[in-house]
């Protein structure tokens, strides 16, 4: 991993290597924590800019209020941290921001009221999630055996900690396969989102993806849904069943981390060309504009650090 100099932690910008907590932190052992993954890119005037900073910290509180836990900093004084952090840390190439929000020490017990909420935001340089051979030629994704939980048991619009448990079992049991990510579906049988991505297909030129009925709302898939509708493209959100991945002409993934990731298969069933597809390559490129500054219409999703 990538060290950087500072982490901030509740207020104070600590050196990387003491930025601990103790083992009797709730979150360690009962798993209500919250957290945000953010982006920085250099842009193409040779500045670096936070992508939709607004959005996810707007996130980052939904989710602690969906999770009961009361953060101890305005949503102003959380932003202002995140681009002070980037400035502190010298990140001017970019780099990936991590907000995490958890219960600290002082009470134990899964009734947590009257337990500390702790703030952090970590952040350092991550190249690209999936691979840089994965942006050019695609993935190879499995569908999960593990499902989503029911909106009934989870809260999958919340970025929670413990919603990535079942995440990380899908993406072991993926990798441990062959594959490179996991598809989860939900309770009724349709695709929800991957293990930290949402999914898009292409059929017959419409751009097609799942609504966000059991899943996080995804800032890049929004950001993709604008970015297809500018380039003319038929977007809609429908439910998307297991084979209609298989038969479709193209697939990809949309995350803060991952970008814009092609997928070459699934389940052993090849994707169109087997590699990246025409529009998902349109996507991708006019998405790198986005974030790098390059188009006009989005620099209002831009927060300059420098
Ligand atoms: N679903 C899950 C489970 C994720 O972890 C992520 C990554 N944050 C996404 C979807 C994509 O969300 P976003 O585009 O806001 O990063």
């Amino acid at each position: 991993m990538n060290e950087a100099k500072y982490i901030w932690m509740d207020g104070e910008f600590v050196e990387w290597k003491d930025a601990k907590v103790h083992i009797l932190t709730h979150t360690l052992h009962y798993g209500n924590g919250i957290f945000e993954g953010t982006k920085a890119y250099r842009t193409h005037d040779g500045r670096c800019a936070i992508f939709r900073l607004d959005e996810h910290t707007k996130r980052l509180y939904n989710s602690a209020k969906m999770l009961l836990l009361d953060i101890p900093f305005s949503i102003e004084e959380m932003k202002k941290a995140q681009v002070e952090l980037l400035q502190k840390n010298e990140l001017f190439n970019g780099a990936y921001i991590r907000p995490l929000v958890y219960l600290g020490y002082g009470v134990m017990g899964i009734y947590h009221k009257k337990c500390p909420v702790n703030a952090s935001i970590a952040a350092w340089e991550w190249g690209a999630y999936l691979g840089e051979e994965g942006m050019k030629n695609g993935v190879r994704v499995k569908i999960s055996s593990f499902n989503k939980p029911s909106n009934n048991s989870t809260m999958g619009k919340a970025k929670a900690s413990a919603n990535y448990l079942n995440s990380q079992m899908a993406k072991f049991e993926a990798v441990e396969a062959g594959y490179d990510e996991a598809l989860l579906k939900d309770t009724d049988g349709y695709i929800a989102e991957a293990s930290g991505e949402c999914l898009f297909i292409i059929r017959d030129g419409v751009v097609i993806t799942p609504p966000n009925d059991n899943s996080l709302e995804s800032i890049t898939q929004s950001t993709v849904i604008e970015l297809a509708k500018d380039l003319g493209y038929e977007v809609v959100r429908k439910r998307v069943t297991r084979e209609e991945i298989y038969i479709a002409d193209e697939a990809f993934f949309t995350g803060t981390a991952a970008e814009v990731t092609p997928i070459r298969d699934v389940d052993s069933r090849i994707i169109g060309c087997g590699s990246r597809g025409p529009i998902t390559e349109k996507l991708q490129s006019a998405y790198f504009d986005v974030v790098q500054g390059k188009n006009e219409k989005y620099t209002k999703y831009l927060t300059y650090i420098n």
